[in-house]
């Protein structure tokens, strides 16, 4: 057979197998190894790594989309100047992902506005650059999911989707008390969690002492915490807000009192 029936193939298997990357630099591929005398191992080798690299940004972006993260905050946008209650070296340690592999879980938490949910994202979007699945769910919206999937009898649904995430965020904790059905449901799925060994983010606003406001029973609060903090990072941000601060250096009036946050947090610094 000539070569150029070879390369035909070739390019028909690509095309049939799927491998669309390396496909497009087949020929940009070829033109270099004969201009630079490589060997077909080069030529093999290029074309998958292109390959592997096209088919992992598409599972990135798959992930990303399937998130639900609802804005694209960045670790490298956090001022850590701005928040000293932030230590940079334990964020720089979470960004390894090492509490990913391990199954580790974090805690942020503190007062509205400092910075806990841009955190949590970033550190979700990390875990997702590097190929993790990622759930972001609000407790709202957990909350609305879990009287959904009771309606329709797909609890079990839910719980496995919540499952199948390498990395669980769950944002807001604390902002509405919980009924014992959906108390309940959280303990499970965290506990499920806890089991097969697979990191849970949570941010809240409320510190441990006050988690037995948000769960009707305080010995679901307790064991909720076991789970949670028995292998964990946790991030205790005492700060002011960041745009509080923000419009205090800019000379602005303050906005405190003139629409009040979901939650009256002064007394809750931890
Ligand atoms: P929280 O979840 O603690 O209520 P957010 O993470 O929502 O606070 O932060 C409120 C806003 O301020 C967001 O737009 C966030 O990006 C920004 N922000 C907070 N802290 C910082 C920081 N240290 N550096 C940069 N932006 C910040
Ligand atoms: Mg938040």
């Amino acid at each position: 057979m000539s070569d150029s029936v070879h390369y035909e193939r070739a390019r028909e298997h690509l095309e049939a197998l799927g491998l669309n990357a390396a496909l497009s630099e087949l020929d940009g591929v070829l033109d270099s190894a004969a201009r630079e005398e490589r060997a077909p191992a080069w030529v093999l080798d290029q074309l998958l790594t292109s390959e592997r690299a096209s088919r992992f940004e598409r599972r990135v972006n798959a992930n990303l989309k399937l998130s639900g993260i609802p804005n694209r905050k960045t670790l490298d946008e956090f001022d850590y100047d701005a928040q000293p209650g932030v230590p940079k070296r334990v964020v720089d340690e979470l960004a390894t992902l090492r509490f990913v592999r391990d199954g580790h879980n974090v805690l942020i938490l503190g007062p509205t506005g400092v910075g806990k949910t841009h955190l949590a994202i970033g550190l979700a979007l990390k875990a997702i650059e590097h190929g993790h699945r990622t759930y972001f769910l609000t407790l709202h919206d957990l909350v609305n999911k879990v009287r959904l999937a009771r309606e329709k009898n797909r609890l079990h649904v839910l719980h496995a989707t919540l499952q199948r995430a390498d990395v669980w965020l769950l944002d807001e904790l604390g902002f509405q008390p919980l009924d014992r059905q959906d108390a309940t449901f959280l303990f499970e799925a965290v506990n499920k969690r806890y089991a097969a060994g697979k990191s849970t983010i949570i941010t809240s606003n409320k510190s441990y002492g006050q988690w037995h406001e948000i769960f009707p029973d305080p010995v679901l609060a307790v064991a909720l915490l076991d789970r949670l903090l028995h292998h964990s990072t946790v991030l205790n941000i005492r700060g002011d807000s960041y745009r509080q601060r923000h419009r205090k250096s800019a000379g602005l009036p303050s906005l405190q009192g003139a629409k009040p946050e979901p939650e009256e947090l002064r007394g809750a610094n931890m």
